[in-house]
């Protein structure tokens, strides 16, 4: 059956107006199911449910951490699974998407890569996620005001389907959100950073930049044997030429691994001329995990390090970590004290 969220809203099967009430009922209502639209004619929605689906999962089971985050683990239709984190600050909601069911890149420190490659998620399946959160949370899809690419998986090694479902996010009639509450974070693919600048869809970059040297670079993220720091740089300079739009470089710090001062001096020099700003990751421990994070206080000696030589710094702290949501703790499990609630 054709997916409904693989269309854009022009590309509807109905005509007139019940396009755009279509339309409404898809991103702006998030219906899950046609029986709801009820100002749709019943043998309309009947001859559309025969030959449409409007949801991308079997199953959808959440997961409420302590801190407000909930994990959402989705059984798709041909039983692969992925996960998503919904994140309420307090005025604006965020949404953390997948893009794949596990990831090729296999970096050292992230759970997901222990993982190994799934598959990657159709646009449909990328933007379910949010409306199955919505549903969920009982809000409207277009209540939620950022989406990070933060999830499974590496966005820029399924570009086609990252861009298709980031125009539905962009589209008046699909999402309607603003292309700066859009980040997209990859592990550094040049081609793709390049793709990216050349679509200019304004959405914000991160960069997991995690060493500022190549040897160091190589020993947590096996993607660096085949692009260098400084041609991953060059993409980004073409980015923010481009887009003029702050670069984040994300930097996970791991114990003795890329946590020295002298990398917090190479990283400041690495960012001369460029509009970024660093987020430093506390690393997020998992089962098996083979590296130790930066206790604390060196954490704090590295921010004020790269603060003194004028590079704006903040330490990310992650949220859901007691449900195995935050950063690089996706794995697919549930945690085991919880009964997950079945949508
Ligand atoms: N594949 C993309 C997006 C997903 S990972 C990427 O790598 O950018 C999102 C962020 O979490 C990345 O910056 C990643 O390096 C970081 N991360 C992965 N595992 C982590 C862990 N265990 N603790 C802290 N941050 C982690
Ligand atoms: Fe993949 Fe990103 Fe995890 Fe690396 S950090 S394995 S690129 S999800």
């Amino acid at each position: 059956m054709e997916s409904l969220l693989e269309l854009f809203p022009e590309e509807l099967p109905l005509e007139g107006f019940r396009k755009r009430q279509l339309a409404h009922w898809i991103w702006a209502r998030g219906a899950r199911s046609f029986a709801e639209m009820t100002d749709l004619p019943k043998a309309l929605r009947a001859s559309l449910e025969e030959r449409y689906s409007l949801s991308a999962f079997q199953l959808v089971e959440a997961y409420p951490s302590q801190d407000g985050s909930v994990k959402y683990l989705f059984t798709l239709w041909d039983g692969k699974k992925t996960e998503a984190v919904y994140m309420p600050y307090e005025n604006r909601k965020t949404v953390c998407l997948s893009s794949m069911v596990g990831c090729p890149a296999g970096c050292t420190f992230c759970a997901t890569g222990a993982l190994g490659f799934g598959r990657n998620l159709t646009a449909g399946e990328i933007l379910d996620q949010l409306r199955a959160i919505a549903y969920h949370q009982g809000i409207s899809p277009r209540d939620i005001r950022n989406v990070v690419l933060m999830g499974m998986g590496e966005p820029l090694l399924n570009l086609d389907n990252v861009l298709k479902a980031a125009r539905l996010m962009l589209h008046p009639e699909g999402l309607a959100l603003s292309p700066r509450r859009v980040t997209l974070s990859t592990v550094g693919i040049p081609r793709g950073i390049l793709r990216l600048a050349e679509e200019d869809l304004g959405l914000r970059l991160a960069l997991s930049l995690h060493a500022p040297d190549d040897e160091t670079r190589r020993r947590i993220i096996p993607t660096a044997h085949r692009y260098r720091v400084a041609e991953i740089m060059e993409a980004v300079r073409a980015y923010y030429q481009t887009t003029r739009r702050r670069v984040t470089f994300e930097y996970t710090l791991l114990k003795g691994i890329n946590d020295h001062p002298w990398q917090a001096r190479a990283l400041a020099g690495l960012l001369k001329g460029i509009s970024a700003h660093v987020n430093l990751i506390p690393f997020n421990p998992w089962e098996g995990s083979p590296v130790e994070g930066t206790p604390r206080k060196d954490i704090l000696a590295f921010a004020e390090e790269l603060k003194r030589l004028g590079v704006p710094t903040s330490i990310r702290f992650s949220r859901g970590r007691d449900v195995g949501a935050a950063c690089g703790q996706l794995a697919l499990k549930a945690p085991p004290s919880l009964v997950p609630p079945q949508l």
